[in-house]
């Protein structure tokens, strides 16, 4: 039943294509666009070619292509690839790969060091399949020509065919890339609704490439900023870390907080008055400092970000009790830890590690005395003191105690 529509929705946008009722797809071959195929990971491409060669339709995908259009000299580490093969099929083609998600099945194909995201193409979702509800309605496989309107950024949406060497691109997202636009396919209105997580991808987006976003889809951003708390928490928690973890904090933070998103996502940033004056130049070297592990090809700890993230909040509670003791300090740790996982997941295990950075802030402050060298040696130590160090930045007495737990350079010789 799925075939006979899917060719027909593809007979009948070609028709309208042929009586020039639309633009048909735009078709560009990889060199006029300035790339070419060594740009694309060699070991990726072959999972298109195998399904190729399979009998499938396979692209590279995504946000790959966007970047590599972007600036053709970074490195994209993420390559998605869409095809028609069902998940079964695609598993059948790769002996070691996995069908994931309930939300969306994909299969995740294994090569060399790192996982490759497959997924097939999308269709429209039908009156019976949202009857059925959520599940059916983002399992209804389609074909190309109907894949891309699901995507949700046109620079999201061009398709590189590896064995022709030919990019797709139904949506225009060429000449918006080339303009440095970000172009939602739709109406904003309606495709933020369907997925708010839509809201943190723009941001995203905006932060990583510098694209301008419109008017229209900054007002939607400020109406439809609030059904984020809806989204399911390990979503919003994915993505807020994606946010910060593509080398431009300082941006997506700024983003975050042009268009009042903080307090969406942690409502202790609209419950109390905050000092951003002062909070700012903290949170910039922070921010900085994240950049910069990131430029190091550090992975981004995500206990290190939300020490981060949060510490204002933390901090403004805990200068409300005077000569505050461990005790009181704990439990205002947890609370602050519970009340701001409202909305976004901050699994147990996460918790426990931004706990451990915030206690050894006390312990910084109060102790006298520095720990021993397998103390100091303890990735958590090291996180910790350089909170202690961006804190000491703009507090003298902090300065002392910063100097004082220096970890002291080992000597190998
Ligand atoms: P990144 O460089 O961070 O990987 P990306 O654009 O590739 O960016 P992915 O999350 O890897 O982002 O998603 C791959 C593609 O799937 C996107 O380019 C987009 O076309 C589509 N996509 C992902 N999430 C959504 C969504 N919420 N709504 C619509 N399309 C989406
Ligand atoms: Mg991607």
């Amino acid at each position: 039943m799925r075939y006979i529509w899917n060719k027909l929705y593809q007979t009948l946008y070609y028709f309208g294509v042929y009586c020039k009722f639309w633009p048909g797809p735009k078709r560009y071959m990889l060199s006029e666009l300035g790339l070419d195929s060594k740009h694309f990971n060699q070991a990726i491409a072959k999972i298109a070619l195998d399904l190729q060669q399979h009998n499938y339709e396979a692209y590279i995908v995504g946000g790959a292509l966007r970047d590599l259009l972007c600036d053709a000299t970074i490195k994209p580490k993420d390559f998605d690839i869409v095809t028609s093969a069902l998940p079964q099929q695609v598993k059948r083609c790769f002996s070691r790969s996995r069908v994931i998600g309930k939300r969306f099945k994909i299969v995740h194909v294994p090569v060399v060091k790192d996982i490759v995201e497959v997924s097939t193409f999308r269709g429209k979702s039908s009156w019976l399949s949202r009857w059925r509800g959520a599940r059916y309605q983002n399992n209804i496989y389609g074909s190309l020509e109907q894949d891309v309107w699901r995507r949700d950024f046109t620079a999201n949406a061009l398709y590189y065919n590896v064995k022709t060497s030919e990019v797709v691109d139904f949506v225009g997202g060429v000449e918006h890339i080339k303009a440095k636009k970000l172009v939602m396919i739709g109406d904003c209105a309606k495709r933020f609704k369907e997925d708010p997580v839509r809201i943190l991808r723009a941001l995203r987006f905006t932060a990583k490439t510098g694209f301008e976003i419109s008017d229209t889809m900054k007002k939607e951003i400020q109406k439809k900023k609030v059904l984020l708390q809806q989204v399911s928490k390990d979503r919003l928690l994915l993505e807020l870390v994606k946010l910060f973890s593509h080398g431009h904090c300082k941006k997506s933070m700024q983003l975050l907080q042009d268009f009042h998103c903080l307090s969406i996502l942690f409502p202790g940033f609209g419950r109390m008055p905050l000092n951003f004056n002062r909070i700012q130049p903290f949170w910039d070297r922070a921010f900085a400092n994240i950049d910069h592990h990131y430029r190091q090809k550090k992975r981004l700890s995500s206990s290190f970000l939300f020490a981060i993230l949060l510490w204002p909040i933390f901090e403004t509670q805990k200068k409300k009790i005077k000569r505050i003791n461990i005790f009181q300090y704990k439990k205002l740790v947890n609370r602050v830890l519970k009340f701001e996982s409202r909305y976004i997941a901050i699994p147990k295990k996460l918790q426990e590690a931004i706990k451990e950075l915030w206690l050894l802030q006390y312990t910084f402050e109060t102790k006298t005395t520095p720990f021993g060298p397998d103390r100091v040696r303890q990735a958590r130590f090291h996180y910790a003191y350089e909170l202690l160090m961006i804190r000491a930045k703009s507090d003298e007495r902090l300065a002392e105690k910063a100097l004082m737990w220096q970890p002291k350079r080992e000597n190998h010789s």
